[in-house]
């Protein structure tokens, strides 16, 4: 009855939206793994930030830790797609583990970054959210010469003793990391940094997408987990869209956490998912939206992409 008094619906689906490729590659990685070298198969941290992908993968056999100090001598480990920092392979080195990294090559590059600010003196500030795996391992990098900053006043608050270059973590939000890195470069005025930014071609073009949605949606469901840096920041950037009220973003993690209250009186729900959020999902949030009445679906394509990565020798056909 509910469903009638509504009417029809129309879903808007950003494109692109789900998996990048360094979330592919690192999912194949740790499939790859389990077929080469058999289970279990142990992930230091979440492959990606996507409860979906690590209990599909528990099925198949890989098993999740926090700290390595949980993996018996000598067993298959992958380092998930955020990356780690030095002491992490050291450490594995030390245990013995045949290691398989999975980190992501844009991840590896903002490293490098990292690591060739700090050997010419700087002080290497790093734009991102603190307690983040990817701002752990890149700091990690340079200990002793780094600063993470996650706003406008943390710059404020920078007391510099060296020369000063910054990064960015490659999943914020564009529009905020460009404040803040303004805000390095007016107080640092020969601050180095990226050409741009460090945020990724997969973040940057979801969030274009996403803005190409929400200007039309009376709401905005992003699918993704709360955990995840990009579909978080997918969110916000859906809610500062928002033109007299609306769209109204929120993260949903698949069909069953949509609330009916959210739907009343919605006409268009714009639809996207972060980088870590499998397709399936989508068309899960797709279908239960339809079970609710007649639905019209249309997609917004902003790009194409066709990136890809090579695998690790180690997992290598
Ligand atoms: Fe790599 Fe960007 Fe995907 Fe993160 S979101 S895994 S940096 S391509």
């Amino acid at each position: 009855r509910w469903a009638a008094a509504v009417g029809p619906r129309r879903v808007l689906l950003a494109s692109p939206r789900s998996f990048c490729a360094g979330v592919e590659r690192a999912i194949e990685i740790v499939e790859r793994a389990l077929d080469r070298f058999g289970a279990p198969v142990y992930v230091r941290k979440q492959i990606v930030h996507n409860i979906h992908v690590v209990r599909d993968l528990e099925r198949r056999g890989a098993v999740f830790v926090d700290d390595l100090a949980e993996v018996p001598e000598g067993a298959v480990t992958v380092f998930s797609a955020h990356g780690v920092a030095p002491a992490v392979r050291e450490e594995a080195g030390r245990r013995g583990l045949r290691v398989v990294d999975a980190t992501c090559p844009l991840v590896a590059k903002v490293h490098a970054e990292a690591r060739r600010f700090a050997a010419r003196g700087d002080l290497v500030v790093l734009i991102g959210h603190a307690g983040h795996e990817e701002v752990e391992g890149v700091l990690g990098e340079v200990p002793g010469a780094g600063a993470l900053v996650e706003d406008e006043a943390g710059v404020a608050s920078l007391r510099p003793e060296r020369g000063v270059a910054y990064l960015t973590q490659t999943t914020l939000a564009a529009d905020e990391a460009g404040r803040v890195a303004a805000a390095i470069r007016r107080r640092f005025p020969d601050a180095e940094g990226p050409r741009g930014d460090d945020i990724c071609y997969a973040t940057t073009n979801r969030q274009h997408a996403v803005r190409a949605v929400a200007a039309e949606a009376d709401l905005m469901l992003v699918v993704g987990s709360a955990n995840s840096s990009n579909a978080l920041r997918l969110t916000e950037v859906a809610a500062r869209c928002g033109h007299d009220g609306a769209p109204l973003a929120r993260l949903v993690d698949g069909p069953g956490d949509i609330a009916l209250d959210w739907l009343r009186g919605v006409r268009t729900v714009g639809l996207t998912a972060g980088a870590s959020t499998p397709g399936a999902m989508v068309n899960a949030v797709v279908a239960a939206l339809g079970g609710l009445g007649p639905l019209e679906v249309e997609e917004r394509r902003v790009t194409e992409e066709n990136v890809e990565f090579t695998l690790p020798k180690e997992v290598r056909p």
